[in-house]
């Protein structure tokens, strides 16, 4: 009992000691960002225990883990001790050594959703292709190793052209337009070079971004929350609305290519499918992320389950939970620290005061160890409409400038 107080399950899982909580699978998460402490949070409503492993042991999710062990998930040998010590083994991010994981689940560490899937979606030109060949619809795109290839696929696709790097992208850092030839040597040497491994995609004229948070059961079940729409400022997410503004028919498209996407993949946990809705009315797959997501924060108040309670539900085994809102409506509003240092502090922390005092709000502060960069999330859901809370979301707008502190 005491060896599993301090985390260490046994190999397998099934520890040898009496069942008293709702699971006694502990669940093993590679990553401590600010969606792993989101994890721990709906741990916690079922005394599931987590266990988090990330280099800094001051990660957001740390003070709230089981256990937190400090170390690199992108390092085998660590992934391997970390997931002996787990009954179930998943991710917050997905650039995770995934090669690693392949190999333990061979030898029976139970990883979900399964490592070949992380694998895959890990590497961006790698998805686009398994969606493709799946038939859902995404954006033209190709892969490029020179230069005659990148101008090859500007006369394909025109310009402005999308070039991106296939593996660690995040927050659109892997990610540089060119808006003619010309322009496709610098927008390379910012991605860090053809060796880099990049591909382009063709720009698409999106008239708004969607996304569908997607749970599937160990079981296969698949359930679809509300589809929302992203706002994206820098592209970061921003805004979110949920559900989205859209006529009946988009959002059941929206769901239709979200369920299909997520069937195509092997493995239990939550999948954000993101959306580009296209003025005549289509939706195209942008990429999946095969974790939580930021596009679904407002699940934690708005929903019956939210999505970190769903992904845990998912990857233990344990029945879903409904996804449905039990709001009319909520908002989102993620806010960046806009300058580096002292100052961007004071203003996330003026947002958050703020937002204390607007009814219906939640507030949820990040605790990113790096004080350059403080994150919050507000999340409002209410049963007020969303025309309302936009106004409240407007009040916070009004601070999103660069502040200057008194
Ligand atoms: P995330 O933080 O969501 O993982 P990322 O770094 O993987 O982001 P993408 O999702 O590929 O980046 O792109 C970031 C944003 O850039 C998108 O949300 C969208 O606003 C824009 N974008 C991406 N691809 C295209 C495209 N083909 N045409 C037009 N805009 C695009
Ligand atoms: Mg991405
Ligand atoms: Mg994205």
């Amino acid at each position: 009992r005491s060896e599993l107080r301090d985390g260490g399950g046994s190999p397998d899982g099934k520890d040898e000691i009496p069942v008293h909580g709702i699971s006694e699978t502990i669940v093993g998460v590679l990553g401590g960002g600010q969606l792993g402490r989101m994890l721990c949070q709906a741990a916690s409503k079922m005394a599931i225990k987590i266990m988090t492993l990330d280099p800094l042991e001051n990660c957001p999710a740390s003070a709230l883990a089981f256990h937190h062990v400090v170390g690199s998930f992108d390092d085998g040998d660590t992934v391997r001790e970390f997931a002996k010590r787990c009954g179930v083994v998943t991710v917050e991010i997905e650039h995770v050594d995934a090669i690693t994981l392949e190999k333990l689940e061979q030898q029976g560490i139970d990883c979900q959703p399964k490592a070949s899937t992380i694998r895959m979606i890990q590497d961006k030109y790698l998805q686009k292709v398994h969606f493709s060949q799946h038939g859902i619809p995404v954006t033209d795109f190709m892969q490029i190793n020179d230069q005659e290839e990148a101008e090859q696929t500007g006369k394909l696709f025109g310009y402005p052209l999308m070039i991106k790097s296939r593996r660690l992208a995040y927050d659109g850092r892997g990610n540089a337009v060119a808006y003619n030839k010309e322009e496709i040597s610098s927008a390379v040497s910012a991605l860090g070079g053809y060796d880099r491994g990049l591909y382009v995609e063709k720009w698409t004229p999106f008239v708004k971004e969607l996304s569908v948070i997607v749970g599937r059961g160990r079981d296969g079940t698949i359930l679809c929350y509300s589809v929302v729409e992203t706002v994206h400022k820098d592209n970061i997410c921003h805004i979110v609305e949920a559900p989205a503004d859209v006529p009946h028919v988009i959002r059941k498209r929206s769901c239709d290519v979200a369920e299909k996407a997520v069937s195509s993949l092997e493995g239990a946990g939550v999948f954000a499918v993101e959306l580009f809705l296209t003025n005549d009315g289509q939706v195209l797959l942008n990429e999946v992320a095969p974790r939580p997501h930021n596009s679904g924060h407002h699940t934690i108040e708005s929903c019956y389950t939210s999505q970190y309670e769903q992904h845990l539900r998912a990857v233990i085994g344990l029945p879903l939970g409904d996804p449905s809102m039990k709001v009319p409506a909520a908002i989102m509003y993620n806010i960046l620290g806009e300058d580096e240092g002292e100052a961007g502090f004071l203003l996330a922390h003026q947002l958050m005061a703020r937002a204390l005092i607007i009814p219906g709000a939640s507030v949820h502060w990040y605790d990113k160890p790096d004080a350059r960069n403080p994150r919050v999330a507000i999340i409002m859901g209410s049963d007020s409409d969303l025309p309302i809370m936009k106004d409240a979301a407007e009040v916070l707008k009004t601070f999103d400038v660069p502040f200057e502190i008194t």
